[in-house]
């Protein structure tokens, strides 16, 4: 898996949260919709790299938090991923981590920014 490959993964997969409607009753038709509407909050979160849990076959998966305009805070998750993708991903955050550095939250907190860069930069739909 290339970087590439991980960034396509998970915007095709993000993208499948869409339409959605939060609590306050704002819809967000789109992924992009959601990233120009909504402000990130907290760190993105591996829960299996969390534990430890790299040779796990039923992964938890990954979340990224953002806050409506009314406060709520809404979840973006790895839960469309189909399994082989989610340990393929998995297996890419600790090599990717460790030959960078860095902590697997801040290998994601750089895939989130880039996801969001690469769906801003598309043209809109429609
Ligand atoms: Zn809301």
């Amino acid at each position: 898996m290339t970087e590439d490959d991980v960034l396509d993964t998970l915007q095709r997969y993000a993208s499948e949260h869409f339409p959605r409607t939060c609590g306050c009753g704002r819809r967000y038709p789109t992924l992009r919709a959601y990233i120009e509407s909504t402000v990130p909050t907290g760190s993105a979160t591996s829960y299996d790299a969390e534990l430890g849990d790299w040779d796990t076959t039923r992964p938890i998966g990954a979340i990224v938090l953002s806050n409506c305009r009314c406060g709520s805070t809404l979840a973006l998750s790895t839960e469309h991923v189909p399994l082989d993708q989610q340990l393929a991903l998995l297996r890419w955050f600790r090599a990717e981590s460790e030959a960078r550095g860095v902590t697997v939250t801040a290998l994601l907190e750089s895939l989130r920014a880039r996801v969001r860069q690469r769906v801003l930069a598309e043209p809109p739909a429609g």
